[in-house]
């Protein structure tokens, strides 16, 4: 299990050759890696896997995490009933959780992980499985073109959306440009943001959102939009949905 923060003499530190330091997770001793092949990382000795929901980390977490400030990332969660500790790949001071997630995970464990987090967010990495990309391309080909926040409710998404990630309890961000993360490349590469709910029983409402806004959500205090009263516009302003501008202004205050 490989971590981008470990505590060294009681500070939290990114790997540099030959360190060693303290896991703050479980507090066994890490050791640094920095080689080539992996981003830098730190070890646990031999498989030792103190969080079973971690997942081997690769360019696109690290490139995402880095948009949060360092002391978001890695954060130690522990359940207060049961002492169950996780690491979150990102917690803002408000108690909110952006999960990264690249690999394919049992839907036991989704669920588990939804449910210890509870206030969270998944971003799923779209690029992963090939077939993905294409699938959207074809089943929503306008996806790219739409302003941000302009939101859609569609029958069926697992037509065009990863199915396993269509059921979730929280809003899930698909990031079908994987390493673009930056602002260069900001306007096109937006997510797509699927909320949890259903639009009058069994539509699913989604919307593009930039990666900016994501971590603009992050330090506003703010969640993702509340989907119930998204689903209450819609049925309002019969599918005419505001635009983002007036939009992002009922995002409401945790
Ligand atoms: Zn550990």
């Amino acid at each position: 299990m490989n971590v981008k923060f470990a505590l060294v003499g009681g500070e939290r530190r990114e790997p540099e050759p030959t360190l060693t330091g303290q896991c703050p997770g479980c507090g066994e001793t890490v050791t640094a890696k920095c080689g080539t092949q992996r981003v830098w990382h730190w070890a646990h000795k031999g498989l030792r896997t103190c969080d079973p929901w971690w997942e081997p980390e690769t360019e696109w977490h690290r490139r995402w995490k880095n948009l949060f400030p360092v002391s978001w990332q890695e954060t130690v969660r522990r359940s207060e009933t049961t002492g169950e500790r996780h690491i979150a790949d990102v917690q803002t001071p408000h108690g909110l959780v952006i999960e990264f997630q690249h690999s394919t995970i049992t839907p036991a464990e989704r669920v588990s992980r939804e449910h210890f987090y509870r206030d969270m967010i998944w971003v799923v990495d779209g690029t992963l499985a090939k077939k993905d990309r294409p699938r959207i391309d074809k089943g929503l080909p306008d996806w790219r073109w739409q302003p941000e926040n302009k939101y859609t409710a569609k029958f069926l998404v697992e037509n065009f959306l990863p199915s396993f990630w269509v059921k979730c309890d929280v809003p899930v961000l698909f990031d079908f440009d994987g390493l673009l993360v930056g602002p260069s490349t900001e306007r096109q590469n937006h997510l797509i943001c699927l909320l949890p709910n259903r639009y009058r029983e069994d539509q699913a409402v989604f919307f593009p959102m930039a990666r900016s806004t994501l971590v603009g959500i992050a330090n506003n205090e703010t969640s993702i939009p509340d989907w119930r009263e998204i689903c209450r516009d819609l049925d309002a302003n019969r599918m005419q949905v505001p635009t983002a501008s007036n939009r992002l202004q009922v995002l409401y205050r945790r």
